[in-house]
């Protein structure tokens, strides 16, 4: 009976990834994956420059850089089809000065590639079913082509994504509609860009589309939302997926180009606001299978590349102890909340806001306004540009330099901001206030109609707003 030290569920990044760091360090690891390489993974492909260090230090970047993707140096956010801002993405020290938009059809098999080439041992279109922990360790129940199998290791790591059955078998799984978003991807041919398009729109706010290009005329472009809006709002991403093509086939007329749009594919993303320990007895969940994707980006590449490092820290520790159960593996926890918990608390603390419709054209509002702020302030630009990009520690945004830039305006700005004639202001004024009015009258009603949703929202708002203040100001 052969006993490996690691069984290493999933070859996504996250998984390949550890994969590799264990074998290289003399680990007997087996990684096992349902598909077969290579095989597509729905995503936004896009790998911000913090993903292409990790890339380059596991030694993978040569390969990338020689398929010869656009570097993605700058964004632009548009609202309702307008554009909002544009900036140059901040350049990180020791990091690539751009990121890279890689079909994880490509991306995921090079991790693979590296991982075999370190050494891990691997099983493709192995669907492992579920495992069972033990005194001397944990079995792994799996099906090849219909036929079980089982694996026996002395831990077994988590890394199958949004639908982990290892975090299931755990007791670990999230299904928390406010921490799942749900996404529309397609590649879109023909359309030449250089830049990564961040989109939002009114009706299907807090949604958002992206376009991120791949080369110079193939790009990934795409929609998500939170679950919660999509059930409780009954916002139709679909709908939202259309409004996306219309506006790529505007694009493309206005560049006097045609576009093909392949067939959208389905995917849920798992938002760190459901992270829960992630550790349990013999084992770990990494990346995706444990909701490390910043809710406000959804970014989760780098995360997974980060959290691989972090058990693989935690795991060597265990084995040096020569302890191997759930106590043993606690500081994994420690380690990743030290990483994440400030700032993907604010992103997850600024989603769940954004969340409750009611308000959305005071977050529309809010949204124009750092907009116009940042066509007239580069730097601003680039800071805020860098934290929907993943690359700028969201609580900069809470820093005091930021929120005075956003608010210190003369008059001018603000009667922009809320569509007010310089010329002829009352009429505008009078509208502006009827707006508001028949606004607060459509928030009362509909606060009377769901009060405890609302109110239990009120509470989550307060409670994470706590939170994010103790973490951010207290660093605990
Ligand atoms: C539409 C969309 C857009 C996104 N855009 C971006 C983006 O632009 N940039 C970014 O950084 N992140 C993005 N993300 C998030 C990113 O895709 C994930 O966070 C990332 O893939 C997580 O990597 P992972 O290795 O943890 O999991 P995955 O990449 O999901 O890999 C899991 C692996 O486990 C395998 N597996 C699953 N179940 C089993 C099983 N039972 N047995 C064996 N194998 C199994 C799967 O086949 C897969 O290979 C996006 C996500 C979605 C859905």
């Amino acid at each position: 009976l052969k006993i490996v030290d690691v069984i290493i569920v999933g070859a996504g990044p996250a998984g390949s990834a550890l994969a590799a760091l264990l074998a290289r360090d003399g680990y007997d690891v087996l990684l096992l994956e349902k598909g077969r390489f290579p095989r597509d993974k729905v995503c936004g492909d896009l790998v911000s420059s913090k993903g292409l260090k990790f890339l380059a230090d596991l030694g993978c970047y040569d390969e990338i850089a020689r398929r010869e993707f656009v570097p993605i140096r700058s964004s632009s956010v548009h609202l309702d089809g307008r554009v909002l801002s544009r900036g140059t993405l901040p350049v990180l020290p020791n990091h690539p000065p751009f990121g890279h938009a890689v079909p994880r059809i490509e991306l995921d098999e090079i991790v693979f590639r590296e991982a075999v080439a370190s050494g891990a041992r691997v099983l493709e279109e192995c669907t492992v079913l579920g495992f069972e922990a033990g005194d001397a360790g944990v079995a792994v129940d799996g099906a090849i082509r219909g036929r079980r199998f089982r694996f026996f290791g002395r831990l077994v790591v988590g890394a199958d994504g949004a639908s982990s059955a290892i975090a299931r078998c755990a007791g670990l799984e999230v299904r928390d509609a406010r921490y799942v978003q749900l996404a529309m991807r397609a590649y879109c041919d023909g359309l030449p860009l250089e830049h990564a398009v961040l989109s939002f729109d009114e009706e299907f706010f807090p949604g958002y589309a992206w376009i991120f290009p791949i080369s110079r005329t193939r790009a990934n472009v795409g929609v998500g939302m939170v679950k919660e809006s999509v059930r409780k709002d009954g916002i139709r991403l679909r709908r939202f997926y259309d409004r996306l093509v219309d506006f790529l086939r505007r694009q493309a007329a206005e560049h006097g180009v045609k576009v093909e749009i392949s067939p959208p594919a389905g995917w849920p993303i798992k938002t760190y606001g459901g992270a829960r320990r992630n550790y349990f007895e013999r084992g770990l969940l990494i990346g995706e299978a444990g909701c490390f994707v910043d809710p406000l980006s959804g970014e989760g590449i780098p995360l997974a590349f980060e959290t691989a490092a972090m058990a693989a820290e935690t795991i060597r520790a265990a084995f040096a102890a020569g302890e191997l159960g759930a106590a043993a593996l606690a500081g994994y926890e420690q380690l990743w909340r030290r990483r994440y918990d400030a700032d993907l608390g604010l992103s997850d603390l600024v989603v769940s806001l954004i969340r409750n419709r009611q308000f959305a054209k005071v977050w529309i509002r809010w949204l124009r306004v750092m907009g116009m702020t940042a066509v007239r302030d580069g730097e601003y630009a680039t800071q805020v540009g860098g934290v929907l990009a993943g690359l700028v520690p969201n609580r900069e945004v809470l820093s005091p330099s930021v929120l005075v830039k956003s608010l210190a305006h003369g008059p001018l700005f603000w009667m922009e901001a809320f569509d007010v004639s310089a010329t002829k202001p009352l009429p505008d004024l009078l509208k502006r206030g009827a707006e508001m009015a028949q606004w607060e009258r459509a928030v009362a009603a509909s606060i009377s109609r769901d009060p405890s949703w609302f109110g239990e929202w009120a509470l989550e708002i307060g409670v994470k707003q706590l939170d994010v203040l103790r973490k951010t100001f207290l660093g605990r």
